[in-house]
Order: structure tokens, then sequence, then C-alpha cells
């Protein structure tokens, strides 16, 4: 399974299925790929409804016949302009194209809806997208039900965890590797990954990439 971080939340998973989360390409500038490059989306989901996490969501899905997952308000909006979309909520899963999504708590807020982060399952793989929060305990229960063999993480402060809380979500996480994210896109949201995979330690191993770096899972 291949790992790609498009810079700030965006992330590509490809394996057997190709997946999406918070594909915000046009106006990141973080991202080293142009939406025009994406051909090949089976499964995109979006955390919430804010425009640095939606992003192309919906101009990818028409392009590539991709179904959009994301909390009911989101399929809604995405369904009301001709993409296909599977809306669910906190608590529940979803399974599309073989590939299975489980929506847990994020403290945040959306524009509509709530804010959500994600488990991923694909190819025997649980994969956990927080989305934007603020450090939480049901963290502990994301590690409980599903011991996420790789997380993605908010680092930059400000609008989510700061690097202190990213790791204390680390150890609650007791997930194998992380990949620091949503830092460095802007000003307002730097942070220092090599801090935080110092301060991490031995409690997992943190996977600091570029934007356009890749991670082979
Ligand atoms: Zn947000």
């Amino acid at each position: 399974m291949e790992i790609t971080w498009l810079g700030h939340s965006a992330v590509k998973i490809k394996g057997s299925r190709t997946v999406f989360i918070d594909p915000f390409l046009t106006g990141n500038p973080a991202c080293p790929t142009c939406p025009e490059e994406i051909r090949e989306a089976d499964v995109i989901i979006v955390t919430h409804h804010h425009g640095d996490h939606l992003g192309d969501a919906f101009a990818l899905a028409k392009k590539t016949g991709a179904v959009l997952v994301g909390i009911h308000e989101i399929a809604v909006e995405a369904q009301a302009q001709g993409v296909a979309a599977e809306g669910m909520n906190i608590g529940g899963t979803v399974e599309v194209k073989g590939v299975k999504i489980h929506m847990v708590v994020a403290h945040h807020s959306a524009e509509k809806g709530n804010a959500t982060g994600v488990i991923v399952e694909l190819d025997g793989k649980r994969l956990y997208h927080a989305g934007d929060t603020g450090l939480t305990y049901d963290m502990k229960l994301v590690a409980e039900f599903f011991r996420p063999d790789l997380s993605f993480i908010p680092i930059g402060d400000r609008y989510t965890m700061g690097v202190p809380s990213a790791v204390k979500a680390v150890e609650f996480l007791q997930t194998k590797r992380v990949i620091p994210i949503h830092f460095d896109t802007f000003p307002i949201v730097r942070a220092d990954p090599q801090d935080f995979k110092r301060r991490v330690g031995s409690l997992a191993e943190v996977i600091v990439l570029k934007p356009g770096g890749t991670f082979t899972l």
C-alpha cells in the first residue's frame, strides 16, 4: 500500500483501491499535485465541511467516478450537485467498493454537519485520519476498537492539536505509525515535525513526509 501526503490534510492511499482523504489541492500552497493530474480514484472521504478539507472533493468525484463519503450534510450537498455520495454519521460504518469507513468523533467546528475523524480499512490495514481535532479521550476508543496500523495526526496548533497534545494523542491511540499533517501549509499553522518525532520517541514510528512524499505500508 502506498501512502502519499499531498500537503495539509490531503492524503492518497493506493492499495487495491485508490482512496483520497480531504483532497484540498487547488489553492493549497503545500500541494505538489495539480488536480488535473489525478485521473483515478475509487473513494473520496471528506472529514468535515471546511474549505481546506472539502477542497476539490466534488470536482474529483465527478471527474473520476469516485464515490464521496462524508457526514450526512456533506453527502446531501454532494448529491444535489450530481456527485455519487454515501452519507453517514459518527459511530457508523459504510463499505464502498470494498473499502470500509468508520466515522469517529473529532472536536472541531464545521460549516455544515459535524467535524469527524475516520478509520479506513483496506487490504487488511487500518488507517486513522483524525481530521481537524483537539485532543480527546475518545482516541482511547479508537485504540481499543481499531488498533490503527497508521494514523494521520494534525500538529499545526491554533485550529487543531499542537505538538504536545499530538504526542498525547499518539499515546492514547496506541498506533504503530504516525504521519503528522495539517502543518506548515500556511504561516499560522507552523510546527516542527522533528520536535514531534523526538517527543513521541519510542511510542510509535513517526514518518515525516514532505508534501508529495510517499510511504509504503
Ligand atoms: Zn477545519
